[in-house]
């Protein structure tokens, strides 16, 4: 009787707090239970927010444990629109889109909707971003720049696109320094996010389905990156890429621009440039200098994400002798123009990061040796006369694999005389090391999704290798 009758004041005491706590709490609806959401979660608990989390899916069970460890309410399987849009602040997933019918229930509620970056900006304190976006290269450079801060033993984390939230790093282990993989979703619902170094890598058309199939409305959204900006930070762009530069003459930035460049050096007074294989990075009167051979990491784009995290971490304060160490110690990331083996002679290479025409554009660039190469997946409407000059120049061969290839045939069966269509990473592997000779490459480089037969591009990579390994 006892225990019954402690449990009824509890309640009772429950619906009391309930009530002050009404009154007192401000409601925080996530949307989307992934990392980011989850971090927005525990952080939003920290700070007091009465917080609830709602997700169409089912959620992994690690996370679910950890909203329950917390004492945050959640759903699962679908959204229920009354503890929805009684919110003060929606915080709503990067992989949700804004045509999604809660997200318009509750944007026409007239409820603030921010992304997880912007709900975590408030709660940054004194710290400092380096925020970095772009098309391809943002996980590269995100990763290249973090090393370099951590080599000068910045106290500094990575957060972000790049696995681990912005926010839940704010709530476990706040930092000085955060170095941030940022996607334009994230960038679409910020308010007052305010880097105080972002780079812009590079701009080529992906993710159009988001932006109502208008390059326009996806270059806006990169270059939010910058719009909160003042003359105290600054802002890193790719001189040599043309939609930026267009775009910017039609924009009124505030911070101060800073450029890298491979063909323009003599516009250079303070940036990063190569010159006959010297990069050069100036700042502050101070010229870096260092031979493109030194990079640890290999490629053209790779010379960009270098000039871009080099400039960074020079205006981050960073010693020339440490970025100079860190640049020949990175050890890149799995999946990008990474080395798998050499079987042979013939070497394999793992570039199953490249989900797009432009990214196989710098990995053929980068190709030394003749090359056999795995194309294929779920295009997304792909044009290859991009990479066609670079095909006829270094491939002998094509590997289709994919359950469509007509796209890949239809762009050249007219060119490359050697196409073989396969299903698997092991077919592909194996029908590619049997046209390679000794002195060849094989490069899984798709250019598409994976998710025709895969489950995504990490399960395509290490298919791949594990095909390799066993050839
Ligand atoms: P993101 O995070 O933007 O997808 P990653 O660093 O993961 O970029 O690289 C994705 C793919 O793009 C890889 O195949 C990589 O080799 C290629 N890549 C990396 N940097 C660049 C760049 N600056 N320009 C074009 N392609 C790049």
């Amino acid at each position: 009787m006892d225990s019954g009758h402690s449990a009824c004041r509890i309640e009772y005491c429950n619906i009391k707090t309930a009530v002050v706590l009404a009154n007192t709490q401000k409601r925080l609806v996530i949307l989307g239970a992934g990392e980011s959401g989850i971090g927005a979660a525990l952080l939003g608990k920290q700070q007091g927010w009465d917080v609830f989390v709602s997700d169409g899916g089912m959620l992994k069970p690690n996370f679910k444990q950890e909203l329950v460890t917390a004492g945050i309410a959640f759903e699962e399987g679908g959204h229920t629109a009354d503890k929805i849009v009684n919110a003060d602040c929606v915080v709503k997933s990067p992989g949700i889109s804004d045509k999604a019918p809660m997200v318009k229930e509750v944007r026409a509620a007239g409820i603030e909707v921010c992304s997880e970056i912007e709900f975590g900006y408030r709660y940054k304190g004194d710290s400092k971003i380096i925020a970095i976006t772009g098309s391809n290269g943002k996980s590269t450079t995100t990763k290249l720049t973090y090393h370099i801060l951590k080599t000068a033993e910045y106290d500094v984390a990575m957060v972000g696109n790049i696995g681990y939230s912005f926010a839940r790093q704010i709530a476990e282990r706040p930092c000085e320094w955060y170095v941030m993989e940022v996607s334009s979703f994230q960038l679409d619902d910020i308010h007052t996010f305010r880097p105080d170094i972002a780079v812009l890598l590079n701009i080529t058309p992906d993710h159009l389905d988001r932006y109502d199939y208008k390059i326009e409305n996806y270059v806006k959204s990169k270059f939010r990156i910058a719009e909160n900006q003042t003359i105290r930070d600054h802002f890193i762009l790719n001189l040599d890429d043309k939609t930026i530069t267009n775009h910017l003459s039609t924009q009124s930035i505030r911070s101060q621009l800073i450029y890298f460049t491979m063909q323009e050096q003599e516009k250079i007074n303070e940036g990063g440039f190569i010159k006959d294989d010297e990069m050069n990075i100036r700042y502050n009167g101070e010229d870096m200098n260092m031979s493109i051979h030194d990079l640890s990491i290999k490629g053209k784009h790779n010379q960009y994400n270098s000039m871009a995290a080099g400039i960074s971490a020079r205006i981050a304060g960073i010693r020339k002798e440490k970025i100079r160490e860190s640049f020949a110690t990175f050890e890149g990331l799995e999946h990008r123009l990474e080395f798998v083996a050499t079987v042979r002679g013939v070497d394999f290479i793992n570039d199953s990061k490249a989900t797009n025409v432009n990214s196989v554009w710098y990995a053929l660039e980068s190709m030394k040796q003749p090359t056999v190469l795995i194309l294929g997946g779920q295009d997304k409407g792909n044009d290859y006369n991009e990479i066609m000059e670079l095909v006829k120049e270094k491939v002998k061969a094509i590997v289709c694999m994919g359950i469509d290839n007509k796209p890949i045939h239809d762009a050249f069966d007219s060119e490359i005389d050697d196409i073989v269509d396969t299903n698997s990473a092991e077919a592909a592997v194996k029908a590619a090391y049997a046209i390679a000779e000794k002195g060849d490459a094989v490069l899984l480089s798709p250019a598409c999704a994976s998710f025709d037969l895969f489950k995504n591009y990490e399960d395509r990579g290490r298919q791949f290798k594990e095909a390799v390994r066993n050839l």
